[in-house]
């Protein structure tokens, strides 16, 4: 097979279109972006203002998810891309959305988020980096908070704030580990109040997911309103208005609340906007980027994180419901190497492994793939199987795929070669994804909101974890009883669990069955508008690997980058 050039060698050979005339065709005028230099913009609010009067945002949703991953990745985002040009190419209009990168990730392990080969977005290095300011915004707007209420503390603590009951942490973009949990105010009574405090990565910030929710400044500043902080020595929550922050904060959101659009390798207008967790949060781009798509183009492309267990279920249940549309389809990403890292009775898995052909392996991996196309079938939205080939795969090990997916599950299915063809290798996939999309959709999600919590919680367990049942730990029962007492009860619910398997347990691979969900604590996310269910010890701030990717990046005399993808 000949060799394919890095993915920057691609990125900087790529000739790239002014990013006004890459969107002008979908009805989008220069006067309604925002430049940052020629090839990334800003959609004005105004221009989104504008759109809305026009009428309805009736593009069709084509949603991309996968089976549960190994830890190399296996191409949500490159198919997500690779489709958007493979729609253009087969003559339907066709945008994409994705999520913009944290830079904690970017210098932690290797691998960019913006695609791969033929099939990435650009300028991927600015991209990486800083972009248009969002994360930063976020994480200043964050910290305004935390020090407003520290603030006030120190002030005389007028609202008797419990200083061990605070709950909003500060945040940081950065994958640094040590401050996950800190002290803060030493120094004495000039200083402030001593109490613990940690920190979160940016992306898990609340903020986050509120912005990703808002549809207008109005609605942002309601939901930074309604933020949770802390609660005082009664046992009532104090919100980010009680201490006086939320027009400030608003303030300093107001541009990042503006997507982002710029271009694909091929030209493909690409909305990057908003990077949300996908366990304590809904791990999608924003809604409002998704909205603008809709208005301006046939199909959105959008990827949810993960698998059908995390960010699909939660585009389903959570982000449809708040933004009032449907999915028309989803196409589930599948690779051979999962299905061999599924199939491969091993743990810790050896990765080097997956490498060799062993149809055997991919068989027994089936497992995995086939409870995510259960998963999906449960939302009553038409699957498309999306076979993400890698250089390495076997006719073998692809055939074996493609055969178990139409004889034994008749679902449809397609090779893709996004990352080597760019959208000539996904044609296939995107005529799949046309017919299936025409079709009447039955959308539902799976639970109503007005359902007990516990009731909600046991729903997603059981039917799209495939566990027997929930255990509820520590403090949980008393945290739903009191979010009852709050009124806070009848909104969704965002499940917090391992990406590594659809158990809660990361070391359990294919289908896991004969388990039992452990919850351990619930609480709310008020300003976006759902309660976070925790079921084991998730990391809101990671730490960076052994040999990060950060000690192998270097930046010449003459600006060209290395080590960055
Ligand atoms: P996900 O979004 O599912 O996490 P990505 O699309 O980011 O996965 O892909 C993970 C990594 O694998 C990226 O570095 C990407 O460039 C690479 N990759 C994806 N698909 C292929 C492929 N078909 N061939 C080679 N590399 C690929
Ligand atoms: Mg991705």
């Amino acid at each position: 097979a000949p060799s394919i050039p890095t993915d920057y060698e691609i990125a900087q050979s790529a000739e790239k279109r002014h990013v006004a005339d890459v969107v002008e065709p979908f009805g989008l005028d220069r006067e309604d972006l925002e430049l940052f230099g020629e090839h990334t913009a800003k959609v004005k609010l105004e221009a989104i203002e504008r759109l809305r009067a026009e009428g309805e945002a009736d593009g069709k949703f084509v949603l991309v998810t996968g089976m549960t991953p190994t830890p190399l990745g296996e191409g949500k985002t490159v198919t997500t891309v690779g489709l958007g040009q493979a729609f253009n190419r087969i003559g339907k209009e066709a945008l994409i959305a994705i999520r913009e990168p944290s830079l904690g990730p970017v210098f932690g392990v290797k691998g960019g988020a913006a695609g791969g080969g033929y099939s990435q977005v650009l300028p991927m290095e600015d991209i990486n980096l800083h972009f248009t300011g969002d994360l930063h915004a976020l994480t200043s707007a964050h910290n305004l908070i935390s020090t407003m209420l520290d603030n006030h503390i120190k002030q005389g603590n007028e609202l008797d704030v419990a200083v061990n009951w605070v709950t909003w942490p500060r945040a940081i973009d950065m994958n640094d580990r040590v401050l996950r949990e800190t002290v803060i105010g030493l120094g004495g009574d000039v200083t402030g109040v001593p109490r613990e405090d940690g920190f979160v990565l940016t992306a898990a910030s609340e903020l986050m997911a509120v912005l990703c929710l808002a549809d207008s400044v109005k609605d942002l500043k309601e939901r930074v309103a309604r933020i949770i902080v802390a609660y005082d020595e009664d046992g009532e929550p104090i919100t980010a208005d009680d201490i006086d922050a939320t027009g400030a904060v608003t303030i300093l959101l107001k541009d990042a609340l503006k997507p982002n659009v710029v271009q694909t390798v091929e030209g493909t207008p690409a909305f990057v906007h908003g990077g949300p967790f996908a366990n304590i949060a809904h791990g999608t781009n924003s809604l409002i980027a998704d909205e603008v798509a809709a208005h301006l183009s046939e199909y959105l492309i959008t990827e949810a994180g993960f698998g059908s267990d995390l960010g699909a279920e939660k585009f389903m249940n959570i982000v449809c419901r708040f933004g009032e549309m449907e999915p028309d389809a989803v196409t589930l990403v599948a690779s051979v190497r999962a299905l061999k890292y599924h199939g491969q009775e091993m743990w810790p898995p050896d990765l080097a492994d997956l490498d060799a052909e062993d149809v055997e392996s991919v068989r027994k991996g089936f497992e995995n793939l086939d409870a995510h196309v259960g998963n999906l079938r449960k939302f009553g939205v038409p699957v498309v199987v999306a076979l993400n080939r890698f250089p390495g795969d076997t006719d073998r090990e692809v055939e074996a795929v493609l055969e178990h997916c139409e004889d034994d599950l008749g679902v449809r299915v397609a090779e893709s070669t996004v990352f080597g063809d760019g959208g000539e290798g996904g044609i296939d996939l995107a005529e799949e994804l046309v017919e299936a999309a025409e079709a009447d959709s039955t959308f539902e999600p799976l639970y109503d909101l007005d359902a007990p919590v516990k009731e909600k919680i046991e729903t997603v367990a059981t039917e799209i974890y495939g566990a027997d049942g929930v255990e509820y730990h520590g403090d949980a029962e008393d945290d739903i009883r009191r979010l009852a007492d709050l009124g806070f009860d009848d909104v969704p619910i965002c499940m917090s669990k391992t990406f590594h398997s659809l158990s809660d347990d990361a070391s359990l691979k294919g289908a896991p069955e004969g388990w039992t969900l452990e919850v351990k604590e619930i609480y709310p996310s008020a300003g976006a508008g759902f309660l976070v269910v925790l079921t084991a010890d998730v990391l809101t701030l990671p730490g960076l690997p052994a040999d990060p990717a950060a000690a192998d990046m270097d930046i010449d005399p003459d600006g060209t980058i290395s080590g960055l993808f």
